[in-house]
């Protein structure tokens, strides 16, 4: 079994996207400047938009983080979103979710402007991503794809078994495993709560990818013997003999699961990392407008 160390990846991507804020800043340009919006005070969020300004620090990249109270109306946030698509200083920024109950998320996702959503999830992204187009990819599938790449994993012809199909990881993820592209071209099963006898699916994978939030769900009884097993799900549990009185579980029985395959993602430290760095290679893309020129609006004008 040979681990999938995201820490060890995300390190070598970050000195690469470094090494990219140098040349540009030695070229006289404007260095990246990612902008994080947090409304309210969940804790788990809070950690999240840390540890993405943090990142944006390390590798040169400007950043700013706006706090908002809790109780800001949705008008208000899509106020402040309007100013975000028109501040020509921002190449992308992010709404950090879960919102508020009382804001509508997808109202909210649909007010970013497509060249600025660096976390890939306005439609017009995500069907770009789709259609195999050049565009903003979702942070955590992007960053697993990135993990696939770097480790040299073979996915061409393999069957892929994807469980959960939120918006922004099972789904898009399914769709990027099966694209003709590397890696990809797999043959692709998603799975999800409505899915009987999930065990049938995952003990015919080689590749399973675990996403649904139940922590050690996926167990060794589930997984065929050489299985590449990546495990997304992050869950806090309370746990008073950790500094911060929590811990992190995945969605997989690591301790088991890892016997059986033949490379594996622990939590903490796999996809997590790789999820922040996609987000920083995502504003480096936006920066150097690859995707999307600056300035057009609504993905009608791309490049
Ligand atoms: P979600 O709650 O939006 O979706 C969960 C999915 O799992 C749903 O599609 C549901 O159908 C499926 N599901 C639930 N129970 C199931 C069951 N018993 N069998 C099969 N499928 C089942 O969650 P999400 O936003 O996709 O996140 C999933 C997990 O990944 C969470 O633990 C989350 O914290 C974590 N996550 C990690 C990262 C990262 O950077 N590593 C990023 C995003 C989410």
């Amino acid at each position: 079994m040979q681990l999938l160390d995201g820490k060890k990846l995300a390190t070598e991507i970050k000195l690469e996207i470094a090494e990219e804020v140098r040349k540009i800043k030695a070229a006289g340009k404007k260095i990246p400047h990612l902008v994080a919006v947090l409304v309210g005070e969940d804790g788990a969020s809070q950690t999240y938009v840390a540890s993405k300004v943090k990142s944006c620090e390390e590798v040169g990249f400007k950043s700013t983080l706006f706090k908002l109270k809790k109780d800001i109306t949705e008008n208000e946030l899509l106020t402040k979103i309007n100013l975000l698509n028109n501040d020509d200083s921002v190449d992308g920024f992010i709404v950090q979710l879960p919102l508020p109950k009382h804001i509508n998320e997808e109202k909210i996702m649909l007010a970013i402007a497509p060249e600025k959503d660096v976390d890939g999830f306005h439609p017009t992204n995500v069907g770009r991503m789709t259609l195999n187009l050049p565009s903003y990819v979702s942070a955590t599938p992007k960053g697993i794809l990135e993990m696939l790449n770097r480790y040299n994993i073979e996915t061409e012809g393999k069957h892929c078994v994807v469980i959960g199909r939120s918006n922004i990881v099972g789904l898009p993820m399914s769709l990027l495993m099966q694209r003709r592209s590397k890696p990809g071209n797999c043959t692709v099963t998603i799975c999800h709560s409505k899915t009987n006898d999930l065990a049938k699916y995952t003990l015919q994978a080689d590749i399973i990818i675990a996403a649904l939030g139940k922590p050690k769900f996926l167990t060794a009884d589930m997984v065929k013997k050489g299985a590449v097993v990546i495990d997304v799900g992050i869950t806090r549990v309370v746990d008073a003999s950790t500094k911060s009185g929590f811990k992190l579980l995945g969605d997989v029985d690591f301790e088991h699961v890892q016997k059986k395959c033949s490379y594996i993602s622990p939590v903490p430290g796999g996809v997590g990392l790789m999820t922040v760095v996609s987000l920083l290679q995502n504003t480096l893309s936006a920066a150097k407008e690859e995707f999307y020129k600056k300035s057009m609006s609504f993905g009608l004008d791309e490049l």
